[in-house]
């Protein structure tokens, strides 16, 4: 990856948890390490095809100069949202915010903090459940899943209702899908995902069997994962109605939906 620097901006802000630092203000210094993957402008020497630098400077400056919060670390994620939506290209950015005036008694140079965050990817899941109160286990699911740190941009299939698959002496499921972004990786997603199956109760006594809760991941971006733990896109998505259904209406699928175009017939050989 390619890095591009812009260190020590200095602004006034109002960030802080004492009253007279809302009030009076202070130094605050930001430093960005922008990584991009591969910049063109190496090639063309095109201003076009690198960042724009004054315009991350503004979008920073901008963010700083207005906040009102208390914490230089929500300081520093609200810069790291900025500048990663300020332009598209860059894949991850380092921001390190620093406070030397800090109302802490002693000798130091500064405090600060530093946070590297990468750019959010769309993750689709599926969700299942068939004992209990399957609707408010399935709910109970997404909430959760919205209240982890990194997930945002929601988006919600309906519920159906659907015959079991696989062993079927069973009660019938209720399914659905969930997308949304992240930058959790996806095997630490994973982790995630079977301690909110856990706190949901599930039981895992039977293969394919009845559970309070399931949650698979069908799709992480357009990422490819071949591992037993972790098989992405999930290997048998699209020979489940109970995910292709809900699966078209999420809408930033990232490809066309499957009834968007006629489909050819190839002739067997
Ligand atoms: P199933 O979903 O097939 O009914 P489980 O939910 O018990 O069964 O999953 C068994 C294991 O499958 C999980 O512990 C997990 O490590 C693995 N696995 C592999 N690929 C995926 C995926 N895409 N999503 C969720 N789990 C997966
Ligand atoms: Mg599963």
């Amino acid at each position: 990856m390619d890095k591009i620097t812009l260190s020590k901006m200095e602004f006034e802000g109002h960030t802080g948890c004492l009253d007279f630092e809302k009030k009076d203000g202070q130094k605050f210094i930001v430093s960005l390490d922008l990584f991009i993957d591969r910049i063109k402008g190496c090639y063309t020497d095109e201003l076009g095809d690198t960042v724009d630098y004054a315009n991350i400077y503004e979008t920073v400056k901008e963010i700083v100069t207005g906040d009102s919060g208390n914490l230089i670390e929500c300081l520093a994620q609200k810069i790291s949202d900025g500048v990663l939506k300020a332009d598209d290209r860059i894949e991850k950015v380092k921001v390190t915010v620093s406070k030397p005036e800090a109302p802490v008694k002693g000798i130091f140079e500064t405090m600060e903090v530093s946070l590297e965050r990468r750019r959010k990817e769309f993750v689709i899941l599926s969700l299942g459940s068939n004992l209990g109160d399957r609707e408010a286990n399935i709910l109970a699911a997404e909430e959760a899943l919205r209240a982890l740190a990194g997930t945002e941009g929601f988006q919600y299939a309906s519920i159906y209702e659907t015959e079991p698959v696989g062993l079927e002496d069973q009660p019938y499921f209720l399914n659905t899908c969930v997308g949304f972004y992240t930058d959790i990786e996806p095997f630490e997603l994973l982790d995630r995902i079977h301690v909110i199956e856990n706190e949901l109760l599930r039981t895992r006594e039977v293969h394919w069997g009845p559970r309070t809760i399931d949650i698979d991941i069908i799709f992480y971006g357009d990422r490819v994962i071949m591992k037993p733990e972790l098989t992405v896109p999930h290997p048998r998505w699209y020979l489940r109605s109970f995910v292709t259904v809900p699966l078209r209406e999420i809408r930033d699928v990232g490809q066309d939906h499957p009834d968007d175009k006629e489909v050819s017939l190839y002739r067997k050989r």
